[in-house]
Parts: C-alpha cells; structure tokens; sequence
C-alpha cells in the first residue's frame, strides 16, 4: 500500500509554494487508494507554535488535502527517537564523540588551509584494533552516524533520475546533540520508518540530506522509500518564494475569492502536467496523476495566471454551489443578503465576467444595499431631457402585473418609442440610477432580480 506524507515545518506561515509539497503526496495516494500522512516538524522549538500548526491544518482544509492519518507531531515521539539512538548505539551503528565545539573549529580551519573540504575526521569513531582517546572530563558527547566509508549511495529519483553520490563525500552526520535531543534528518528517517512512507515526495531543498537518510534506512535494516524531489517554486520576480518577498499566505487567496479547486488545478500545472490540459477539476486531476509527468525546471508562480484558472473555474462550478461563498464575501463587507433564493440566479447573471468570487460579491452588492452613483455618471446621463421618460418608465413599472425579464423590456420599449429615445439613451440613466454604474449585462436581466420597489425607488429618487 502507497504511503505518503507531508512534513511541514510549523513556522509561521505557508504560501502556495510551500503548499505545493503536500498536494503532490496526497494526489499520489489518493490516486492509488493510499494513505495521506500529516507530520509536524515541530522540533525546532524557537521558529514552531500552535497557531502555526493552525494556519497549515485551515490551508489544508480549505484546499480538501486531507490527511488519512496524523498530524503526528515529532515532539510527541522523541521517547521514540531516544529508543533508536540507544539501539543504534548498542548495535555499533553510531557513536559517542567528544570533540568540543573548538576543536570542531580548529579542524575546519586546518582542513579549509589545506583546501580540503570539512568534514569529521573520525577521531571518536571506532574501529576494530583503533585505541580511542581517553574521554575528557566532564564533556556531553554528541551522538555519531556511523556512515559507511566506501562505496556510493544511489537513487532512482522520480523527478531528477539517478543520483549517486559517493560515500566520502560523507561524514559522520551528527544525530544527537550535546542535550541528548536528536537531530533532523535522524528524526526524519525514524519516522518515515514507523509511519511505513513508501513515497517521499518534497522539495529539493531536501535533496543533499537524502544520502544521509538513506544510509541511516540501510543502517536499520530498512529499505529507503522512493524519492521525488520537488523543484522550487520561483515568484515573478524569479526568486524562491517566500514571506520575505511578498509570497502570500495560503488562505488570503481563499479571502481574495479564489477557489480551493482552482488554485488546486493551478498549483497541480505548476510542477506537473498532462499533455496541454490547462484546466481540470480536482477529480480529473486524481484521475490523470502520476509521478512520472512530474517537470524538472522551477515553476514560477503567476498571480495573472493564477486569477485566469480562477475564472474558468468559476464559470465551470454550478451557481447553486458558488452562491454561498459569494454570500460570505457579502456578509463580510457587512452587505446583508435578503433574498437568498435568487442569489444562485444573480450569481449565473454575472459568473462570466468575473475573475473571483470577490467580484462577483462586488456586483450584487446593489441588489442588497444602496447605491451611490458617481456625479460623473449622473451629470452625463441622467439629464433633464431624460428625466420625463424615467418618471414615465417608472409608472409602467409600477402598473405591471408581474415582474418579469419579458414585460420589463416590453415596458423599456414602449418608453423609448414613446420619448424618441434611442435604447441605450434611456438604459444608461436606469442603469446609473438603479445599478449606480453606467454598464451592466442586459439591463432587463439585471432589472427581474431585484425587488421591484427598490427599483421603483431608485428610478424615483430624482
Ligand atoms: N520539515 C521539512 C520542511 O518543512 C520537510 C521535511 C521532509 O519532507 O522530509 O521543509
């Protein structure tokens, strides 16, 4: 079975990008009747807070990558992780070392003098027949990898292919601390282990601690997972995106109208793709992914882009299913919606002009709250010459029957034939008077939504 996780570091804050590392693990499984694991990576104490791990799991959801199993938080297993080191260290897999910190440093130096590159030289770890130094006093030993010191370390990676990297390149990778806690890429591999991961998929910013890992999984007795490491995601100004550069967090998007489908479908073609199919809903996506379509180069995150998958999206989804998060936009701006039943009907009315569910809210604001037209408006349409054919329009109105697109016209047209109009010389002033803006869709349309006294009202307010 197909196991797969997304490892998030609870810092503070999550862009699309970061995102990204979970929508591809949890495609993965849902694809191939998986499982979707969420870790917190909580165990930098200093970056990591509750509310961070808040703002992940609300992204998560709004996004509908649910996890099967967790969140499993690392801070939760270290009696685990201090189990493996104790095991590791009994089994002669690892070590104590007691180089100090300046020792450390005088190595290096003496190592960067030569142009060598720095790495551990191995003074604690022991070999058969080595005499060891005599344990300083009063030192806390770090704990030691002991990696292997021949041969390579070779991965099919599903995204870079073949990556071998030889074991000298290697040292002895640090997995506990002075303090006993164990370090990250230890944790990493502890966990994937227990958590059963086949398929680590994440960004390849991971990818120089993947040889590291490894060995450790090959040092237990288990066999790695498959790799998939992720290209970054660039912004469009073509750096790594981050809160620094103005990347903004996951949900602002869905506070900006977006929908969670849309920035799905985006957010899938930014790293992936199928053939030049540009839109597609989430489940055509679950249907369509694999790790082998996904792209080697960066992708670089385009807001422009972005809000055009945004607004085919919005014209593919039913009204009926847009009209509540154009109701919670409305409600938002504090704009009460009175007439819940022909709100889907607004929405379809004005769907195909809009980007983001915002805009939308932005158009039916004036069936539910006052209008107030520019002067501009007023000053150049709706003039005294008009004035005696809107008091006209506006008693035809009144004396209808029903209030209906069909009889609306109907009465439109009789007023402009009476009054040598031209249509627009009369639709314009109705228009900025009821709507408070010069341009609409059709106007007898827009006009069997609202409630006829408010437009009785507005056409009758000058
Ligand atoms: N916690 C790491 C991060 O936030 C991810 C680790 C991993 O996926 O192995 O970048």
């Amino acid at each position: 079975q197909i196991r797969t996780r997304f490892a998030p570091s609870p810092t503070g804050f999550i862009h699309l990008g970061n995102i990204r590392s979970a929508l591809y693990p949890w495609a993965y499984a849902r694809a191939n009747n998986g499982v979707f694991i969420l870790r917190i990576e909580d165990t930098d104490l200093e970056r990591s807070s509750q509310e961070a791990v808040e703002v992940i799991l609300e992204s998560m959801k709004w996004l509908g990558l649910d996890p099967d199993e967790g969140p499993y938080f690392q801070m939760q297993r270290m009696a685990r992780y201090k189990e493996v080191l104790a095991q590791m260290l009994e089994q002669g897999l690892a070590y104590h070392c007691y180089m100090s910190q300046a020792e450390l440093e005088a190595l290096r130096e003496r190592q960067m003098a030569a142009k060598q590159k720095p790495r551990y030289d191995g003074t604690w770890r022991p070999e058969p027949g080595k005499t060891l130094p005599p344990i300083p006093p009063g030192v806390q030993p770090v704990i030691r990898f002991r990696n292997p010191t021949t041969g390579s370390v070779v991965w099919d990676d599903k995204v870079k292919g073949r990556i071998e990297i030889s074991n000298e390149e290697l040292d002895d990778l640090v997995i506990a601390r002075p303090d006993g806690t164990p370090t990250y890429n230890f944790c990493v591999v502890v966990d994937d282990i227990d958590m059963g991961i086949t398929h680590v998929i994440r960004g390849d910013d991971h990818v120089n601690n993947t040889p590291r890992q490894i060995n450790i999984f090959r040092a237990l007795g288990k066999e790695p997972p498959v790799y998939a490491h992720l290209p970054t995601v660039l912004n469009e100004q073509g750096e790594k995106m981050s809160k620094r550069n103005g990347a903004k967090p996951v949900t602002q998007y869905r506070d900006e109208g977006f929908l969670a489908d849309a920035v799905l479908n985006y957010l899938a073609r930014l790293g992936w793709s199928h053939g030049d199919d540009e839109i597609f809903t989430r489940e055509q996506f679950l249907q369509w992914f694999d790790l082998d379509h996904l792209g080697k180069s960066a992708g670089q995150f385009d807001e422009a882009k972005l809000r055009w998958v945004n607004s085919q999206h919005i014209k593919m989804t039913d009204d009926a299913k847009l009209a509540p998060l154009v109701r919670e936009q409305l409600d938002k701006h504090g704009v009460a919606v009175s007439d819940g039943a022909r709100l889907a009907q607004m929405v379809g009315l004005f769907k195909d002009r809009c980007a983001t569910t915002v805009e939308i809210a932005d158009w039916l604001r004036m069936y539910f709250a006052p209008v107030s037209p520019a002067a501009e408006d007023l000053q150049a349409h709706v003039t005294d010459a008009v004035r005696p054919a809107l008091a006209r329009l506006a008693q035809r109105f009144a004396a209808l029957p029903a209030w209906e697109k069909g009889a609306i016209q109907q009465a439109i047209k009789e007023t402009i034939a009476e009054h040598g109009l031209k249509m627009p010389q009369l639709a314009i002033p109705v228009r900025v008077l009821v709507c408070g803006r010069a341009q609409t869709p059709s106007i007898d349309a827009v006009l069997e939504l609202f409630d006829k006294k408010i437009v009785l009202d507005r056409l009758q307010s000058v």
